[in-house]
């Protein structure tokens, strides 16, 4: 056993903190909008596929049974982040087609239902308003822009938080504004309320713009809340798509080639080549009361949703929700990672953060040599922490603490 320095046989190492967790190359986040004790009630039973916002909790033909059949049998490791409306979710217009709209612990069936799917890794539910806007003058006004004070807001918020929390006992870490839209008084609601991640914007938006806006394909920081970027459009069709091809859909695919240079399979590569995050946008039911097909939704988008994640598997990637997104990079922009002599050091400016991981990666200016053998880290008080051979690089996690760490690098 020998231990190694930065300038052993004349092959220069450098060390380097990974932007993402165990070294991916980007993570993918897949986020379902409008997440409700809703359904719409015109339908008898058995023609539920479509008609679902998670009100029938696990029934045949709910959306629950849907994703599970036609996302995660075949794409087991996706995470999906459901964006929850609390309260009963407002209809769009008045008087249209009939649903069933409750609040979440109205019926113990929905209530059950909720507190499972809490329960279960693959998703995160995530905060949607307490009923995603009113009905003014016969159409749905979105959440954050009924809010004439900061203390109307919050107190919105609160009540909701509270419901949350006596139903399934846990807190919402993050959310997103309906329909993306806000006023002046909405992101001090959100970083007052404690949220740990947000999305503001549809930053898919930035494809087509001319001019700079709100949008950033990089994650931004408010208040101390994590801005996730909404990045692709779940509905963007690939022109592969030939089934779809006398869709609207499809013809918007054209239009944005040729207007733009633009397909889903472009924006894919270029957000994953520059490590910023997958972020698919989607909603739960496509049916709505005023009989429109709202676009995305994950049931008229399937096909596409099916190809957009058969397209990923060339990809090396981080498949995470916006909670382990949000904070995995606040612990990557609050740690400082350098090479001493032998030595590597590790530190982390913010306490909060201790007891999380950073993946670091060493990697040599001679690739042979990342490859010759095991690596170590061994702390000062002698635990060691094993190496990954990754892509030419050697991977390790570390769990911080709450001073100053130094490892020796060991090499077997
Ligand atoms: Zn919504």
């Amino acid at each position: 056993m020998k231990t190694v320095g930065t300038a052993v046989s004349c092959v220069k190492m450098e060390v380097e903190k990974c932007k993402w967790k165990y070294g991916k190359q980007a993570p993918v986040m897949f986020m379902i909008d409008d997440f409700a004790n809703k359904y719409m009630a015109d339908k008898l039973d058995g023609d539920y596929v479509g008609a679902d916002w998670g009100g029938r909790c696990r029934q045949p033909h709910s959306l629950y049974e849907f994703l599970q059949k036609k996302i995660f049998s075949d794409f087991p490791y996706v995470k999906m982040t459901l964006f929850l409306v609390v309260g009963r979710r407002e209809a769009f217009i008045a008087n249209g087609k009939p649903s069933v709209s409750r609040r979440i612990d109205e019926t113990p069936e929905f209530a059950d239902f909720l507190r499972e799917i809490t329960e279960d890794e693959r998703f995160e539910v995530a905060y949607h308003g307490y009923t995603h806007g009113k009905l003014q003058e016969d159409y749905l006004t979105q959440e954050w822009i009924t809010f004439t004070s900061l203390e109307e807001a919050c107190q919105t918020i609160e009540k909701s938080k509270k419901l949350y929390h006596r139903v399934t006992g846990k807190k919402f870490y993050g959310g997103k504004y309906c329909g993306y839209e806000f006023n002046e008084f909405s992101d001090a609601s959100i970083s007052k309320s404690g949220f740990e991640w947000w999305c503001r914007h549809w930053d898919g938006n930035i494809y087509i713009h001319r001019s700079a806006g709100v949008e950033n394909l990089n994650i931004e920081e408010f208040s101390g809340c994590v801005d996730i970027p909404s990045t692709v459009d779940g509905g963007l069709l690939s022109l592969l798509n030939i089934q779809k091809f006398i869709s609207r859909n499809y013809l918007r695919a054209i239009y944005y080639l040729f207007k733009y240079g633009l397909t889903i399979e472009r924006i894919l590569d270029r957000l994953v080549q520059n490590g910023m995050v997958v972020n698919i946008q989607e909603h739960s039911s496509p049916i709505r009361e005023d009989e429109k097909h709202q676009s995305p939704n994950v049931v008229d988008d399937i096909s596409n949703i099916r190809y957009i994640l058969r397209y990923l598997k060339r990809y090396d990637l981080w498949y995470a929700t916006g909670h382990e997104i949000a904070e995995y990079w606040k612990t990557y922009q609050n740690t400082t990672v350098l090479l001493d002599g032998n030595w590597v050091v590790v530190a982390v400016e913010k306490t909060e953060l201790v007891g999380k991981s950073i993946w670091i990666a060493l990697r040599w200016s001679n690739k042979k040599e990342s490859k010759k053998g095991k690596y170590l880290l061994r702390s000062e008080i002698g635990t060691d922490i094993e190496g990954t051979n990754y892509n030419d690089k050697i991977i390790f996690e570390i769990k911080l603490k709450q001073n100053r760490e130094r490892f020796k690098l060991i090499s077997n």
